[in-house]
């Protein structure tokens, strides 16, 4: 596996501080990028924030500071996720002010411009702010917007437009063909019925004075300004210096293998429909995946600014660490359905997991080989009897996490790490290497503990690597704690807190509350 990797995620709106579906987001491109790392690829993994929407600017008036301070505020805070969620992004896009940005969705527009898909047209629609979308009445649900549940605002202007309809039976074919994959199915199908449903020219432009002049304006039409999702959606490229001619546009996009968007459900129709149709349209190559994730919900309530529960993952982290948060992100949250999250759910899984399961299993193997083999590792040629399921655990785990995240199954690709773990417990209780050694004082010979304690302590060392992509901090303690650098092991030590005892002691209380 040595194809060029290029993975993105969705570039936030930055009215407000990250809340924890992104932090969903990127844990899981991070997961992504770290394992085509591990296997052995080139890869580029990207974020940054979307700071030129109508959103931003409204937020920035609502607070009274000029829309740079606050887009600059709060890009900071999306950027500064890397440490506390133990991410490797290894570039972060602003499109307000990288200067590779706007050359890049001047010449995105050129291009449309060329295929003569772009034309101005009067027209009046009904626009969600908080979606930055346009919706027609029989989208609506009871006159408001599905996502946010406010009544759009009536727009009327000359804005320019995209031929979206010219690109209906591409798009139908790309998508159906997999050429474009969307992930999971029920999504394809999504996707699917939409284009089936007629696809019309949509917006691409807003007057300067409907954008506070805020934005990327129109080539060669300073009256208006480059649709927010036209500019957004062109991040992807213009990081890869798209309009400044980088190496990188043709190292990653033009000339990548694999380039995957990870994306909520909410954007779909922007990824899967107007994104592959804009760059149909300027002869760039398209995505190869889109993955798409569902939501979390709060206790039960939808995550949003507006509802006002938003949890706040910097201070998740902080309490719990990074390895309590990535497990619970990436072990709980399903494929399809929302989940919901909770700071008891969090603490339940860490200590079942991480603490009792996979921290135990450690512990105990290297405290056996400390006790009964002066912590020297033992050889042993062959795999002992009894442990025929422990072995096909590990033998599988790796083909198997490739193939869930693949498809972007992270809660599969866990479970494969998690077999390795439930069956070394398992065969530690069976084979019970404290009477092996108890019969080894009596005379017998030393052959079977060696091959048990070497088989316990692989698996110990195959968790510290297949677990680096998903928990990066803990599997390096897991990978020091199996390597005998001096020809011994180092003396066992704790891997993971137990949270439990950090709340009765008062220390979590009140973390992931409602904000109020
Ligand atoms: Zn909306």
């Amino acid at each position: 596996m040595t194809e060029r990797f290029y993975v993105t995620t969705a570039i936030p709106f930055v009215n407000a501080t990250p809340h924890l579906g992104f932090a969903l987001e990127i844990v899981q491109a991070d997961v992504l990028a770290r394992h085509q790392r591990r296997r052995g690829a080139p890869v580029r993994f990207l974020t940054g924030t979307d700071d030129n929407s109508l959103k931003n600017v409204q937020a920035a008036e609502a607070e009274g500071v000029p829309v740079r301070e606050l887009v600059d505020r709060n890009a900071a805070a999306f950027a500064a996720l890397r440490e506390p969620l133990a991410l490797s992004f290894d570039d972060f896009i602003r499109t307000s002010s990288d200067p590779r940005h706007r050359p890049g969705v001047e010449r995105l527009w050129r291009a449309c411009e060329a295929s003569g898909d772009l034309y101005r047209k009067h027209y009046q629609g009904r626009y969600c702010v908080g979606c930055e979308q346009f919706y027609t009445d029989a989208e609506l649900v009871g006159g408001r917007c599905p996502e946010h549940g406010t009544e759009p605002q009536p727009v009327e202007e000359e804005n320019w437009f995209f031929r979206l309809s010219r690109y209906q039976r591409r798009l139908r074919e790309l998508i159906a063909s997999g050429a474009l994959r969307v992930e999971p199915a029920s999504r394809r199908n999504e996707v699917l019925g939409f284009i089936d449903g007629g696809l019309e020219d949509f917006s691409v432009s807003r007057s300067v004075a409907r954008s506070r002049g805020w934005g990327v304006p129109v080539p060669g039409d300073p009256g208006q300004v480059v649709y927010v999702w036209f500019d957004a959606l062109a991040n992807y490229v213009t990081a890869l210096g798209y309009g400044t001619g980088s190496d990188d546009y043709q190292r990653w996009w033009a000339g990548g293998d694999r380039r995957v968007h990870l994306i909520g459900k909410g954007i779909l129709r922007f990824h899967a429909v107007y994104w592959p149709a804009l760059l149909e349209s300027a002869g760039v190559p398209l995505p190869t995946s889109i993955l798409v994730h569902d939501y979390l919900t709060v206790e039960g309530r939808k995550l949003s600014k507006s509802s006002g529960n938003v949890v706040d993952p910097v201070a998740l982290a902080a309490r719990f660490g990074s390895d309590a948060l990535r497990w619970w992100l990436l072990r709980e949250v399903p494929r399809l359905g929302d989940a919901d999250f909770t700071v008891e759910r969090l603490a339940a899984r860490s200590d079942e997991d991480l603490a009792n399961g996979l921290g135990n299993l450690v512990n105990r193997v290297v405290a056996m080989v400390h006790r009964y083999r002066q912590g020297r590792v033992p050889c042993a040629a062959a795999v002992p009897t009894g442990a025929e399921r422990l072995a096909a655990a590990c033998q599988r785990a790796p083909g198997l996490v490739d193939e869930a995240l693949e498809v972007g199954d992270f809660r599969r690709a866990t479970a494969a790490v998690w077999a390795i773990v439930e069956e070394a417990n398992r065969f530690v209780e069976a084979s019970r290497p404290w009477e092996l050694a108890k019969a080894e004082r009596a005379g017998a010979p030393p052959e079977r503990l060696d091959a048990v304690l070497a088989l316990l302590l692989g698996a110990c060392r195959l968790l510290g690597e297949e677990l680096a992509p998903f928990l990066p901090a803990a599997a390096a303690r897991i990978a020091a704690q199996c390597a005998a650098g001096s020809g011994r092991l180092p003396e066992p030590a704790p891997l993971f807190p137990r949270i439990g005892s950090l709340e009765d002691a008062g220390v979590a209380a009140g973390a992931g509350r409602p904000a109020g």
